[in-house]
This record gives structure tokens, C-alpha cells and sequence, in this order.
């Protein structure tokens, strides 16, 4: 472990704490450990292994207020947010907790025998993780993967380590064995590239950008390794003449300017029925003022600073198209910035094709349901999206229309433990949460056994 990297508050731009990389050699010794624990936790009795993420999750929910602090500090999240962050986590272990002992096969009709499936577990799995969530993302790919059987091996982002590497201490005092749940900090190209490159890693869950998770997914085709891919959004708010006008303006900051617009599903696509567009636009600016971005560490916070410098210095190359209006921020030290809505002339405009991940979101007016669908849909990612209307027929057939993985309909959310999440195009392969993510951390395995 070779270099130290200064972990800097994004609300203040002072260092937080010093940490330790690990460089390839370290990397390797903790994956050949992970490797070496696969061969016990993968014989963990079922019942067992529940109980320890049941432990797990028991010890992360009593350090609640030490996760969120160190969240607040390290990446800036709002105090709300922090603390749902960690209760997330929490319920994500305890969902999975259930699923040892239910990870069911399948006695399937044959002649001259018996004729079952087995879901057997991956091995080592390689977590990725961005700073933008940092504790929800990492849990929903640890917990399928240890629930499965499997041993993980984690990487938070450079940025934003420290409630990983407490994570991780966590899993220890939960008595889960040494080498089952190991959190490595250190660079993507380095420590997240070992993932892809070490064969005893049999699979890689990324969260990040399309453009490095395309890398990733090229590098695991050689080793022909399992990979889940969350990656870039371009999510449309889509709302018909005939919605709630004023609860889809109230709403519509939150979808958007949440943890600072640095949120895959952001709608930083505003789509209005062009009858409605003047009505939504005064609703909205009242809202958008009211959005509070201050200290993170306020309960009242809606909003808190950019992760970084350079964060701040790529969201400012979207503001190039005319503005409507913006909230307000603080000034001083800090990486912070009011929320802006930007009216854009056009669908080529930078601002309507491409991520921004800060707090801006551009606003057009449509004609129709088909114009609005086709608006919506023109883009390379499909991650999420919200239709406000009060027509039953229409939330339908838009909903069925939208080329996308997660929609809601006269709601704004995005994630829900229980159910799917993950993208449709350039926005990720395969999903995460819910009764299906187990598939992606286990293999079917077919026994036929002969009567003879
Ligand atoms: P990023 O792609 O720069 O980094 C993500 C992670 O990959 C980091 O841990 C990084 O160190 C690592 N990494 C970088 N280069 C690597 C390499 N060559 N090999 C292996 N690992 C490497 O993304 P980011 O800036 O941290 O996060 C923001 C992006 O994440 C946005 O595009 C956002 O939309 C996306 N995201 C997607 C979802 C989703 O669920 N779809 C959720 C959150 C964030």
C-alpha cells in the first residue's frame, strides 16, 4: 500500500482524513485471501449465512449516526439523505438475508431419472462502486453477493471511501470470516482494473460511467467474466396538461437537483405538454427558490455541494443555453452551486443529449403523446423517468413507450429495495435489487440423475 490520498469535505474543502491506496500487489494478496474464504462461505449452511447478514445488518443499523456523519463529511450528502442512505444499506442486507435459504432450483420432467437445478455461487465477485452514493450502491452489490454464497471483493470510489472501509470493519464485528467481505480502496485503474484482469474475480459489478464501463465490459469479455453494468442517464419528467400541475412542479426539484443533480436517474429532462408549459413554469420557479442548498449537515438541508472541483468545472460547460431561473447557494469555500433551469433552443443543445450530474435541468415544451414519447426516448441511456397525468390509459401506454428501466408514474422515485433497478440501451446491463439479482451472482447448474 504504497500512496495516501487526502480525503477532501466538499462543503468546506478541507482534508478529512488521510487513507492508504492499495497498489497491485496488495490488491492481489486480498483477492487470493477472498478466493481462499469462497471455499468455506460457500459451505455456510444456509440458515447461517442468513444470520450472518442478519448480524450484519444489525451492526450497520447501530452505527447509524457515525455512517451518516461520515457521509456528510466526506461526500457532502445531505443529513436527510445520509440517513436514508444508511437505512438503505440496512434493509438491503436484511432483504437479502432471506434468500439463503430460498434460493430454489427446479425438478424438471425426465425420462429415466430425477432431473434438478442448482444455483451455484460465482466465486470472488469485484464491486465497483462511484462516489455519487457511495453506502446504497455498494450494498446492492454485496449483499445478493454474499447472500449467494459468494465472497466480495469492493472498491469505493477515490473520492469517497470512508463509510466503505467502515462498511467493511462492520461485516468483521458482525463475525462474518476474514476474507468474506473485503473493501480495498485505491484508483479505478489500478484496484478496479484488477477485478477485471485477475481470473480468480469471476465477476464484476460496475457502477459508474457508460464510457468506463464500456472498458469493462471489453476487459471482461476476455476471461469471458460475468458483468453487471449501472451506468449513465439522460431521465425524462414528462408531464401531460391533464396532471397535477402544481404537485409535479412542487415535486420536480427533488427528482432533479437531489444529492446536487449527481444521481443517475436525475430528470434532467423536463418534458410539458405545451398547454400547461406556462402554468408548470410559474409552480416550478417557486419551488426551485425554495429548494434550500446549505450546510449538509443541516436537517433542513434540500441540498449540499458538488463533490469536487472538477465536478463543478464540468457542470458549468452546460450552462450555455439560456436561462429561466435559478435558486441560490451559498458562497465561500465549497464546491457549491444554485440549482439552474435552462431553457435549451433546441434537442442538439449539450445540455438535452448529454449527463450533466450537477443541479441543471433543461425544460421543453411538447404537443402531443407521440411527440412527447419520441422526445423522450431520443437518447442513448434508458435508466429512468416520471409521466405526471391523471389519465389511466395514457400513464400505460407512455409508461410501455418510454425506453427505459425504471418509471414512475405521479411519483418521482427511482428505487425501491424490493423491485428491479437497472438500464435499458447505453444506460447498463442487467439489474440489480429486488428477487431477480441473485440470477446475476450464481449459475444454474442442471444434475440429471439416472433411475438405474
Ligand atoms: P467513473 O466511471 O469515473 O468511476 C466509477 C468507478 O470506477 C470508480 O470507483 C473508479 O475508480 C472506477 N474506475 C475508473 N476507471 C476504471 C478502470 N479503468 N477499471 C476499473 N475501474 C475503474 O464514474 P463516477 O464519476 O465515479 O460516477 C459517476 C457515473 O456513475 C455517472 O455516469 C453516473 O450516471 C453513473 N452512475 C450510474 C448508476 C446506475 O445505477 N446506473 C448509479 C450511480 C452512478
Amino acid at each position: 500500500m504504497s500512496t495516501t490520498y487526502d480525503v477532501i469535505n466538499p462543503a468546506t474543502e478541507k482534508i478529512v482524513t488521510t487513507i492508504e491506496h492499495y497498489d497491485l500487489a496488495a490488491t492481489d494478496a486480498t483477492i487470493a485471501k477472498a478466493a481462499k474464504a469462497f471455499e468455506s462461505w460457500r459451505n455456510v449452511a444456509p440458515a447461517d449465512r442468513a444470520a450472518h447478514l442478519r448480524r450484519f445488518a444489525a451492526v450497520v443499523a447501530s452505527h447509524k449516526e457515525e455512517l451518516a456523519a461520515l457521509e456528510i463529511a466526506n461526500s457532502g450528502h445531505t443529513r436527510g439523505n445520509a440517513l436514508w442512505e444508511v437505512d438503505n444499506v440496512v434493509n438491503v442486507l436484511t432483504y437479502y438475508s432471506a434468500a439463503p435459504e430460498r434460493l430454489f432450483g427446479k425438478q424438471i420432467p425426465v425420462a429415466g431419472g430425477v432431473d434438478i437445478t442448482f444455483k451455484e455461487p460465482l466465486g470472488v465477485v469485484g464491486v465497483i462502486v462511484p462516489w455519487n452514493f457511495p453506502m446504497p450502491i455498494a450494498g446492492w452489490g454485496f449483499a445478493p453477493a454474499l447472500a449467494a454464497g459468494n465472497t466480495v471483493v469492493l472498491k469505493p470510489a477515490e473520492y469517497t471511501p470512508l463509510t466503505a472501509i467502515k462498511l467493511g470493519e462492520y461485516a468483521l464485528e458482525a463475525g462474518l470470516p476474514d476474507g468474506v467481505f473485503n473493501v480495498l480502496p485505491g484508483k479505478g485503474s489500478i484496484v478496479g482494473n484488477r477485478f477485471v484482469t485477475h481470473p480468480a474475480v469471476r465477476k464484476v459489478v460496475f457502477t459508474g460511467s457508460t464510457e468506463v464501463g464500456k472498458a469493462i465490459m471489453a476487459g471482461c469479455a476476455d476471461q469471458v467474466k460475468r458483468v453487471t453494468l449501472e451506468l449513465g442517464g439522460k431521465s425524462s419528467n414528462i408531464i401531460f396538461a391533464d396532471a397535477d400541475i402544481a404537485k409535479a412542479a412542487a415535486s420536480a426539484p427533488g427528482s432533479v437537483f437531489d444529492n446536487a443533480g449527481q444521481d443517475c436517474c436525475a430528470r434532467t429532462r423536463i418534458l410539458v405538454e405545451r398547454s400547461a408549459f406556462d402554468t408548470f413554469m410559474e409552480h416550478f420557479e417557486v419551488a426551485v427558490k425554495k429548494f434550500r442548498v446549505e450546510d449538509p449537515s443541516l436537517a433542513s438541508a434540500d441540498m449540499g455541494p458538488l463533490i469536487s472541483r472538477k465536478q463543478f468545472d464540468a457542470v458549468q460547460t452546460f450552462l450555455d443555453e439560456p436561462i429561466a431561473f435559478t435558486g441560490s447557494a451559498p458562497s465561500g469555500p465549497g464546491y457549491w452551486m444554485a440549482p439552474t433551469v435552462l431553457m435549451p433552443k433546441n434537442t442538439q443543445a449539450r445540455s438535452w443529449r448529454e449527463e450533466v450530474f450537477g443541479p441543471v435541468v433543461s425544460v421543453m415544451a411538447f404537443d402531443d403523446e407521440a411527440q412527447g414519447i419520441a422526445m423522450a426516448n431520443d437518447s442513448e441511456y434508458g435508466l429512468s423517468g416520471s409521466i405526471w397525468t391523471r389519465d389511466v390509459g395514457r400513464a400505460l401506454r407512455v409508461s410501455r413507450a418510454i425506453e427505459t428501466g425504471n418509471l414512475s408514474v405521479n411519483s418521482n422515485s427511482s428505487v425501491r429495495y424490493s423491485t428491479p433497478f437497472g438500464g435499458f440501451k447505453q444506460s447498463g446491463l442487467g439489474r440489480e435489487l429486488g428477487p431477480d439479482a441473485l440470477d446475476s451472482f450464481t449459475e444454474v447448474k442442471n444434475v440429471f440423475i439416472s433411475n438405474d
